[in-house]
């Protein structure tokens, strides 16, 4: 599909994707751009792209399709800096887990030359670096492309997902946001909150927390051990519909106090009768 491809930033996702291609024989040259010289000597070590340096302009000089693979919040400044080395009908698309920041973030940089496709895997773990890459990560997995329009440029890169496993949908950036808030930002900010509840126990307590954890806390919590940086932009970055789905969350979450104060069973029941039968039929 590509002679030149640049993924930029190789953790979890960049590593996955540069595997991905290769395995499906999608570019020609996969270079890789990463701040960190040890991810670049890794990347390198591990065979899963030709060429990696932590100059990321000259990584990005080219490239067909260049691959934003960084924190939400690192998004901005790297298009600064891959902004001149862009080639004339370059691509540029990213993975981040926010869609309007990171729009007005690239747009503010992308040359007129240039086309940026924004979208979202939503496939991942809670593992980071590039050895927990996978070239199957992305299988059977939504990727989601919020694109002003369909232009040539975003079919190009819906194709792209496609032939790596992906199924592709089309959405407003806007209302991504707002999904993702309930659908992943909501939970990882409860395990995250969870776990450091549980951390301010008293000592003998949270000794058999962790001994007991089968019962619950260790399901809910699995996604606490996601990287810190990457959860810290996604909350900054996606402030309004993160506040907005607390707000609500955090109604129905008194609502339940209320219930439980009051003895009363009937509500608590016909709550979790309504979410049992939601959970069993949808997911
Ligand atoms: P990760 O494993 O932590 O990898 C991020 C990589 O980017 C690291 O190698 C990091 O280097 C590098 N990096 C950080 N700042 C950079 C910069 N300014 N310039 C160049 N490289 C930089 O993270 P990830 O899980 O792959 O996530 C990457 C992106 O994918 C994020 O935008 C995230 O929102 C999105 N995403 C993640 C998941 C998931 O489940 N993990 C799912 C879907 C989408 P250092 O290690 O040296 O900081």
């Amino acid at each position: 599909m590509f002679t030149k491809t640049t993924i930029i930033g190789l953790g979890l996702i960049g590593s996955s994707l540069a595997r991905a291609a290769r395995v499906h024989g999608l570019a020609h040259t996969i270079a890789c751009g990463d701040v960190s010289t040890e991810v670049c000597a890794k990347v390198l070590e591990l065979g899963i792209c030709d060429s990696a340096t932590h100059d990321l302009a000259d990584a990005a000089r080219d490239a067909d399709l260049v691959i934003l693979c960084v924190p939400v919040g690192a998004i901005g400044a790297v298009m600064e800096t891959i902004a001149p080395a862009l080639k004339p009908g370059c691509i540029v698309t990213d993975v981040g887990s926010v869609k309007q920041s990171v729009i007005a973030q690239v747009e503010k940089h992308l040359p007129a030359h240039a086309a940026f496709v924004p979208g979202h895997p939503i496939a991942g773990a809670e593992h980071s670096g590039p050895e927990a890459g996978r070239a199957d990560l992305f299988n059977d997995h939504w990727c989601i492309l919020t694109p002003a329009q369909q232009t040539p440029a975003s079919e190009t890169v819906a194709a792209f997902w496609r032939a790596i496993g992906a199924n592709v949908e089309i959405m407003d950036a806007a209302r991504h946001d707002l999904v993702l808030a309930i659908t992943s930002h909501l939970p990882h900010l409860i395990a995250y909150s969870i776990v450091d509840t549980a951390s301010t126990l008293e000592a003998h307590t949270r000794e058999d927390v962790m001994k007991y954890s089968a019962g619950g806390f260790r399901s809910v919590t699995r996604t606490a051990a996601s990287d810190p940086v990457m959860w810290r932009d996604i909350f900054l970055h996606n402030r309004e519909a993160v506040l907005e789905i607390l707000q609500r969350f955090g109604e129905d979450l008194t609502a339940l106090q209320r219930a439980i104060r009051n003895g009363d069973g009937a509500a608590l029941e016909e709550v979790f009768v309504r979410s049992r039968d939601i959970r069993r039929k949808n997911l």
